[in-house]
């Protein structure tokens, strides 16, 4: 194993999984637990599995066991290499190795389909020729019985035989099903006779041609659990209702572990839809820039949106885990991301909707440079020297001819601070044609370098500016919630639910020099506008940074309020 345990977490704050795990450590019925990630390659990975990756690998570390990542490959008409490679990429990304853990449901079809024909033998699984809607009809519902197939009683060799034939490739798609017999009345519908196989004439990205029958997720889940040795398989909810199945297949196969199967609450966030199925048409749509649009909730996304991971797995430790379903604010997500950002975003100036200050008593020509900090919640990130002349561009917002009574900043002559700079005064507004604001000519009071007066006077506010000779221009893209409704669907239609506004390109931009040429993924704090991240769209001609989120924390507020 590669990391040493984490100390055990202390036995009062463990949430239920916990718990169950540090008992089960304690009184030796494990030596440690392991755990196993098992996503299907269907989709890229949402902010739902980062709780679920959170979980499996936070407590396997935590009591010194380890994890698996298991692709769940059992439906091969949807699995993709592109996915596989992205779950990947993902899982690491969020700060957790599986190292020489790595499975595949697959890796496991000759001992599933071995271990299907034993039940076969023990007269605890039959082929059935109804079609899948007959099969659906004689289900029953949740109040009815179901009904029994007139194929439920082949003698164990017609079954063996035609089981056989079924992997031969014998029959079309769709023909027959192999299903464990177990009870048809079950109160529990899972229970009534499950599919175990179905024929799929389809290549697999492991097994090639090899087999065209696969195994149903039913089949297939726990019997990989045992074979991998799994101590606690922690599922979502929705689980909860296949667990006496997981135990019917374990009770009778000869299989050589016994996990156990616990099943949680997932996350579900507002404004935010969380599956998979839903995302990939988006994707299909051309709704989003693609899985990594960084209105997306998947983990890709957020992190082209310049998410750090450390944020998701704070943001997964403070949600917890419980047993009962619930809604989590996105507003809590987005305070953990402000949280990491606050403490490691290097602070830069920029200016999204430029307006030209020219100061009139400054010199032609000069230009200085000033010291600003990087970062004044982490004095090691040192300072740096940004250009100042007598031309600037501050933030068209910041100025008002007329200003109301609340309006602190700058309007005609009132004098405002230049971060790090120096005091100016709006001494005229000059216009245009149309009568729209131009440009201000202003003056500089030279005794207050450094945003400071001798007389100790201090204006009421301090704008953010850059040099209009030295910045750099850039494009910006700012977003809100991907849903305009904190519980989007609700009235039966998703997409009417899209918020049109999600996303808003903000071309003519200014960053100051020392941001030209960054690398996509660097994180930085436009001052007074919020956290940025560099996208991958950006290139040295033409930089472009997105918004992961403003400076303004509604969630704080929320708590403060109690
Ligand atoms: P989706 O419904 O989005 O397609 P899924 O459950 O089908 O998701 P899988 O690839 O089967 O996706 O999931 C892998 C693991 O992630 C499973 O153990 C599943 O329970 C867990 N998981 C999926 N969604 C969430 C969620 N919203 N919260 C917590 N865990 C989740
Ligand atoms: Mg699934």
């Amino acid at each position: 194993m590669s990391k040493p345990p984490e100390p055990a977490p202390a036995e009062e704050t463990l949430d239920f999984i916990r718990e169950i795990v540090a008992d089960d450590v304690r009184t030796g019925k494990h030596a440690a637990p392991v755990t196993r990630f098992p996503p299907e390659p269907n989709g890229y990975l949402h902010v739902g599995h980062a709780k679920s990756i959170c979980l499996n690998f936070g407590v396997a570390r935590e009591f010194g066991g380890h994890t698996n990542l298991r692709f769940d490959d059992t439906n091969p008409t949807k699995e993709e290499q592109e996915y596989i490679d992205s779950i990947k990429a993902d899982v690491k990304w969020l700060g957790f190795d599986w190292g020489e853990h790595l499975y595949h449901a697959s890796d496991y079809f000759d001992q599933l389909y071995e271990w299907a024909e034993l039940l076969v033998q023990k007269g605890l699984a039959y082929v059935d020729d109804l079609t899948a809607d007959q099969i659906r009809e004689y289900r029953g519902t949740l109040t009815e019985p179901g009904k029994e197939s007139p194929f439920r009683n082949r003698s164990v060799e017609e079954n063996l035989d035609l089981f056989r034939r079924m992997r031969a490739g014998e029959f079309p798609d769709g023909t027959r099903v192999l299903r464990a017999k177990i009870d048809m009345a079950s109160g529990n519908i899972n229970l009534r006779d499950p599919v175990m196989y179905r024929i799929l004439h389809a290549s697999h990205p492991m097994t090639g041609d090899k087999w065209c029958i696969y195994p149903s997720y039913d089949y297939a889940h726990g019997q990989s659990d045992a074979i991998e040795g799994i101590t606690h398989s922690l599922c979502t909810l929705e689980f909860e209702d296949h667990r006496p199945l997981y135990e019917w297949f374990l009770e009778n196969l000869p299989v050589p572990s016994r996990p156990r199967q616990i099943e949680f609450a997932r996350l579900n966030l507002t404004y935010t839809v969380l599956s998979k199925r839903f995302l990939l048409r988006l994707v299909n749509e051309g709704r989003v820039r693609g899985w990594d649009d960084p209105r997306m909730p998947t983990i890709s996304g957020l992190r082209r949106r310049g998410v750090p991971p450390e944020a998701l797995r704070q943001f997964a430790e403070t949600i917890g885990v419980a047993k009962r379903a619930s809604v989590n604010e996105y507003a809590a997500l987005e305070h953990e991301v402000r949280d990491v950002l606050n403490r490691t975003s290097p602070r830069r100036l920029a200016v999204l909707r430029p307006l030209r200050v020219v100061l009139t008593n400054y010199p032609e020509g000069q230009v200085e440079e000033v010291e600003l900090d990087n970062n004044p919640e982490d004095k090691a990130a040192g300072k740096r020297k940004v250009p100042f002349a007598r031309e600037l561009w501050i933030e068209r917002d910041d100025f008002m001819e007329d200003p109301p009574k609340k309006f602190f900043r700058l309007a005609p002559g009132r004098e405002v601070r230049l971060r790090g700079a120096y005091f100016i005064t709006c001494q005229e507004v000059v216009k245009d044609a149309a009568g729209q604001v131009a440009e201000l000519r202003c003056t500089y009071d030279p005794a207050t370098r450094g945003g400071s007066a001798p007389d100790g006077r201090s204006p009421k506010a301090t704008l953010h500016w850059v040099s209009a000779r030295h910045a750099k221009p850039a494009e910006v893209r700012l977003y809100d919630h991907l849903f305009t409704k904190p519980d989007p669907g609700a009235g039966g239609d998703l997409l009417a639910d899209l918020n049109p506004n999600s996303e808003e390109v903000v071309p003519g931009a200014w960053i100051e020099p020392s941001l030209a040429e960054v690398p996509a993924g660097t994180r930085v704090q436009f001052e007074r506008l919020g956290y940025f991240c560099v996208d991958t769209d950006t290139t040295a001609a033409k930089p472009v940074f997105n918004r992961t989120v403003t400076l303004r924390d509604a969630w704080a507020k929320v708590q403060a309020k109690g």
